[in-house]
């Protein structure tokens, strides 16, 4: 596989898009890989699991706003 930008072989791929990518192309981005919400503890607030300087490439971009997980919360 080779890296959408310049053609030569990959070094890894976009954790968000998937797109091949050489050390040359690929940014760094942080990624929530978990959400988790306790069920013994309501009172508990959602956790999420993050890591940091993922690969990411310049073509997906995250969107411009956050979104509340309290949406989510079942009543
Ligand atoms: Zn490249
Ligand atoms: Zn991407």
């Amino acid at each position: 596989m080779n890296c959408i930008e310049c053609d030569r072989p990959a070094n890894g791929n976009c954790r968000f898009c998937g797109r091949a990518l050489c050390k040359d192309h690929f940014n760094s981005a942080n990624f929530i890989v978990s959400v988790a919400q306790s069920s013994e503890d309501q009172a508990k607030k959602t956790e999420v699991l993050v890591t940091k300087n993922v690969l990411k490439c310049n073509h997906c971009e995250p969107v411009g706003e956050l979104i509340t997980l309290e949406k989510f919360k079942e009543d």
